[in-house]
């Protein structure tokens, strides 16, 4: 039997010269090969134009540049493009593209599924499959600039599974994300959204990154939050606090809290001062999001009128608040929900 292809997407510069040593070429070929891969984007190793032929060759026969294959991508009229893409074992992930006037965001996956089996969540219904790999993480976002002719200014971790439940590879994928051999990205242009997995939250802010740590926060107090999402059962919303407060300390960055209104569940007046007083003394900035809702799902998405009024009581308390713009309605955007539609059909 042939040895498995070596992946090249996902590997550190440090990783690629280890290979290019082992195969007795000099070190600086990984270098060569790190700029075709995450700087130039090539999608063969035809391209590399500076690597000699024996040596693309071997690379042709012995290695896979790229671990992930668009499967469809669905355009929506207001230009985001959400892509379908499906992994060496045929497992499917999502990510998607949303272009901006002052910016350009891709929204990534890290994992297959999701095992924190948050009640509105399409993702979390299916439960885990598994973590991905770094190259995996990685190669969403070349996919999409293969597609779309050019890389990100801005890259959020928001896709389908939990970043910190993959703790080992979500870092490695960032220092290719970010280094200058790499996709190059300032980590100022970076976000991981977190379910709030403490011990992570905690980890993460000692790593000091200067990434921006969003938080999905959903319920001002534990009976509600619990009812939604089970990590509440494991890390209570007191924890969570006391962990942000270390991010903040830690990191001097502002953390982003997001907050998912749901019809008579979280969106009254009450709610909305339990929210205010339990954010007082935190650096942060509220992000509202309208449930979208998922299909048999027990949440519905508030009256316009009330994500208003819910607006104006944390605007009025002195919050840095705002409400998420909901991109792609029409095909499907949110999490978790184009996968679903497609294994379905
Ligand atoms: N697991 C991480 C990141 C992926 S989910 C997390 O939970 O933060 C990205 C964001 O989408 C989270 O804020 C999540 O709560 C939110 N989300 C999930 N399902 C949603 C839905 N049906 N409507 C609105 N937001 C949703
Ligand atoms: Fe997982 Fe995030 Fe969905 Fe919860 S909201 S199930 S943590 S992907």
């Amino acid at each position: 039997m042939l040895p498995a292809p070596i992946i090249l997407v996902g590997k550190t510069l440090g990783e690629l010269e280890n290979l290019l040593l082992t195969w007795g070429e000099p070190r600086y070929r990984g270098e060569q090969i790190a700029h075709w891969l995450y700087g130039q984007i090539v999608d063969d190793v035809g391209s590399m134009s500076n690597i000699p032929g024996i040596l693309r060759t071997r690379l042709a026969e012995e290695t896979v540049l790229h671990p992930a294959r668009v499967e469809t991508v669905r355009h929506s009229v207001d230009g985001t493009r959400k892509y379908l893409l499906s992994l060496g074992d045929e497992a499917l992930i999502e990510t998607v593209y949303i272009p901006e006037i002052s910016r350009t965001t891709v929204c990534i996956s890290t994992q297959v599924g999701c095992g924190m089996g948050c009640t509105f969540c399409a993702t979390g219904l299916g439960g885990l499959t598994r973590n991905l790999t770094s190259g995996e993480i990685v190669d969403q976002i070349l996919q999409v600039a293969l597609d779309v002719g050019a890389l990100p200014s801005n890259v959020v971790f928001m896709g389908m599974g939990e970043p910190l439940a993959n703790y080992e590879q979500l870092l490695k994928a960032i220092a290719i994300i970010n280094a200058p051999w790499g996709l190059d990205i300032g980590i100022r242009h970076l976000t991981i959204s977190t379910c709030g997995v403490v011990p992570g939250i905690r980890r993460l802010g000692k790593e000091g990154l200067g990434l921006t740590l969003a938080v999905s926060l959903h319920a001002a107090d534990d009976e509600k939050r619990s009812q939604i999402m089970p990590i509440n059962n494991i890390y209570s919303i007191g924890e969570l606090m006391g962990s942000l407060q270390g991010y903040v300390k830690d990191t001097s960055r502002r953390v982003t809290i997001e907050y998912a209104l749901m019809a008579d569940f979280n969106d009254s007046m009450a709610d909305a001062r339990n929210l205010v007083g339990l954010l007082e003394g935190l650096l942060c900035h509220v992000n509202l999001i309208p449930i979208n809702p998922v299909q048999g799902g027990p949440h519905t998405k508030p009256r316009d009128s009330q994500v208003e009024k819910f607006l104006g009581a944390l605007k009025r308390s002195g919050l840095a608040v705002s409400i998420r713009k909901e991109r792609g309605q029409d095909i499907a955007a949110a999490c978790g929900q184009l996968r679903g539609q497609w294994e379905a059909e």
